[in-house]
């Protein structure tokens, strides 16, 4: 089954309105595509000045996070209903920075995986190990877990739609890529986990990223993997180099 390429950048805590102008003008030549999808994660108060550039380009623009309540009483947190109605498309979910720094836990990226979906919104579902844990021999398991957890109540229709990306998070931000061997293993292990929790097409239709110091010389045979589906990018998609990965 061919699942489309995904390539996804995430800009992290970067870039003013202005700024972000001036990135996707400069992007918006280098990284079109008719046969991968290509998402700019932007920082909450740059979506809409993006959204008004992608206008006609081949980017969708994603939140890099969102609460799992549509609205209240919940100070400084942005709704899936307001992601929505900007026409966000796509929104990260669990990325280790806010699992780590924020305390976000599986259960809490179940809450907003689901809400994404019912709001018509597509996560991409981060997972991934530490370290210590890949030295302990416990990443398959890890990952599993919070794979199981993070698609509780999630439908096999809703699943096929999903993007699921392995960071593994000494990989990410360290210049250390994970060699192709170690994310096919686990972008394998992940897609066998989705076919055990629902069935062989809804496995087939997944697309699984990797992410973690992705650039434009690990990409190619990165995406080249039977298992991994593209890239979630984050220091190199800040950068012209996002053009190559796109291509790749
Ligand atoms: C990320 O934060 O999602 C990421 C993969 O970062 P980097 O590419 O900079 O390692």
């Amino acid at each position: 089954m061919s699942r489309r390429i995904v390539a996804a950048g995430n800009w992290k805590m970067n870039m003013t309105p202005a700024q972000a102008r001036e990135l996707m003008e400069k992007l918006i030549p280098l990284v079109k595509s008719d046969d991968k999808d290509v998402i700019f994660c932007v920082p909450a108060i740059d979506i809409l000045p993006c959204l008004e550039l992608a206008k006609g380009t081949n980017i969708k623009i994603g939140a890099q996070n969102m609460y799992y309540e549509d609205k209240g009483a919940y100070t400084g947190e942005i709704s899936p209903v307001m992601l929505r109605a900007a026409g966000v498309e796509y929104v990260i979910i669990g990325h280790s920075e806010r699992r780590g720094y924020f305390g976000e836990t599986n259960e809490d990226i179940n809450k907003k995986a689901l809400k994404a979906f019912e709001h018509g919104i597509t996560p991409i579902i981060c997972c991934g190990e530490s370290l210590e844990q890949r030295n302990q021999g416990i990443t398959i398991d890890w990952i599993r877990q919070q794979i199981k957890t993070a698609f509780m109540g999630i439908t096999d229709e809703q699943a096929k739609t999903a993007i699921i990306a392995y960071e593994p998070i000494w990989a990410i931000g360290t210049g250390q890529t994970a060699t192709t061997e170690q994310a096919q293993e686990v972008c394998g292990a992940i897609r066998d986990c989705i076919a055990e929790i629902y069935d062989i097409p809804t496995a087939e239709a997944v697309r699984v990223l990797y992410g973690g110091s992705v650039n434009a010389k690990t990409a190619p045979d990165l995406f080249a993997q039977p298992d991994i589906d593209g890239g979630l990018v984050g220091g190199a998609s800040l950068k012209e180099e996002f053009g190559d990965i796109v291509k790749a």
